[in-house]
């Protein structure tokens, strides 16, 4: 009787120890069972009345830790989720403990930071990022419990601006707070790009805009009556008035060329475009004294889009002559390389300075600005050679020496190359 009583107690404290490792918090299901073994090994029983008991136990215990193995196993496959997301992520993720020791980072964090992963766990955020706004930001959140979001230019990140959510972690293990970093330097470029845009339309409209103005003042002031002058203003109303439609027509070309999805890429004659190009500038040309020379152009096609590979001609060509000295020169000459196909405008003009070379491709960049405009210049025809030409899958480059002349080069993809590469 003493040994089924020393035997039961023994396996019920046993079971008791399981069950107090495996729910350290206890289950109250759990521990009235323990009870009621307890009461009946203390109560005494039969040898098989033990057996079965232990049997029963047993069979419970296996339930139990089966329970627990299926837990651990869902609650290691939560975390891996969750680290997979967190890892995943664009934006940096820093944990931190209540005295800013780092817990957590993502690799997105440690990208930014430029630090190797895995981090030392407790490494002080200080050390990783020295920036005051951003540690007093978290000193704020542990302090006060409650997120605070701002956008802060981080030196420890290059210098990069960021939107930074800090939230506070609550919970008896794992206090501190949870730094969120959003990179918004591109979409603040962006948004100073857009900015300056819209200043320097207004400017490049009031300009003309404020001489046509003037110039009907004076007209309506007196100037109508005089034959000679009357004349020369109404002019000048018409140049101003044909430059405001060049900056329209041009804006609307930019436009068109940013929004919406670009046409399909069609096999297009680059004779034909070559030559449609020439004959609509040939008259300026002419005006201006400028030979306009083309070199052999075999029947070679080029995947572009019509009107737009005939405007970057057009576009080429009208600077070639607007800039070339008279008696000058414009040749356009056709080579082959590397599935591309290159046309080269070479003009005999005042060529380009070095140093502004690498801007001429912007919007409203001009060298010389008064000259652009007493040609009818924009400053937006280069922006829209380079942004067709590079949506046509092409490059666009420029070489150019002072006083000597200016070659543009344009490469797009040879139609032949590409189409029998995809057949
Ligand atoms: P614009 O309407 O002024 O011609 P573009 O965008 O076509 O505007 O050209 C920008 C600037 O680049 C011009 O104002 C001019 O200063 C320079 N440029 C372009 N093409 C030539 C060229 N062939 N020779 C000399 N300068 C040129």
């Amino acid at each position: 009787m003493l040994r089924i009583w020393v035997s039961g107690t023994a396996l019920t404290c046993l079971a008791l120890l399981l069950l107090t490792v495996l729910f350290p918090h206890g289950s109250i299901a759990m521990i009235l069972l323990a009870s009621i073994l307890l009461g009946l090994a203390s109560a005494g029983m039969s040898a098989s009345q033990a057996r079965a008991m232990r049997r029963s136990v047993e069979t419970s215990l296996e339930l139990s830790a089966r329970q627990v193995r299926v837990t651990l196993d869902t609650l290691q496959r939560e975390s891996s989720r969750l680290e997979a997301i967190l890892s995943s992520m664009v934006e940096g993720v820093v944990a931190v403990d209540p005295l800013l020791r780092i817990t957590f980072v993502n690799r997105a964090f440690a990208e930014l930071m430029g630090i190797a992963l895995p981090i030392e766990p407790g490494v002080p955020l200080v050390q990783v990022a020295r920036d005051h706004a951003l540690l007093d930001m978290c000193s704020g959140v542990l302090a006060s419990g409650q997120s605070q979001q701002k956008r802060l230019v981080l030196a420890s990140a290059g210098a990069r601006s960021f939107e930074v959510q800090v939230a506070p972690l609550t919970g008896d293990s794992h206090r501190g707070a949870i730094v969120m970093l959003y990179d918004v330097t591109d979409i603040e470029r962006l948004e100073r790009i857009r900015r300056d845009f819209v200043a320097n339309v207004s400017h490049e409209l009031r300009t003309p805009l404020a001489a046509v103005t003037g110039y009907a003042e004076t007209l309506l002031e007196g100037a109508l009556d005089d034959a000679e002058n009357g004349r020369k203003f109404v002019e000048i109303i018409l140049a101003k008035a044909r430059q405001l439609n060049n900056i329209v027509t041009d804006l609307l070309v930019l436009s068109s060329l940013e929004s919406g999805k670009p046409p399909l890429p069609e096999a297009i004659s680059l004779r034909e475009s070559i030559e449609g190009a020439l004959r609509t500038v040939e008259p300026v040309a002419k005006t201006r004294g400028v030979r306009l020379v083309c070199g052999p152009i075999d029947n070679s096609s080029v995947l572009a889009h019509e009107l737009r590979l005939e405007q970057v001609f057009v576009n080429l060509l009208e600077n070639a002559i607007k800039f070339n000295r008279p008696d000058g020169e414009v040749r356009v000459d056709m080579a082959r390389s590397n599935g591309h196909t290159v046309v080269r405008v070479k003009d005999t003009g005042s060529g380009i300075p070095s140093r502004d070379l690498p801007r001429i491709f912007e919007r409203f960049y001009r060298v010389d600005k008064a000259r652009s405009r007493a040609t009818g210049g924009t400053g937006l025809g280069l922006a829209i050679v380079k942004h067709a030409v590079e949506q046509m899958g092409g490059s666009v480059s420029v070489e150019s020496r002072l006083g000597q002349g200016s070659v543009f080069t344009i490469a797009l993809p040879s139609a032949e190359n590409n189409l029998s590469a995809n057949s």
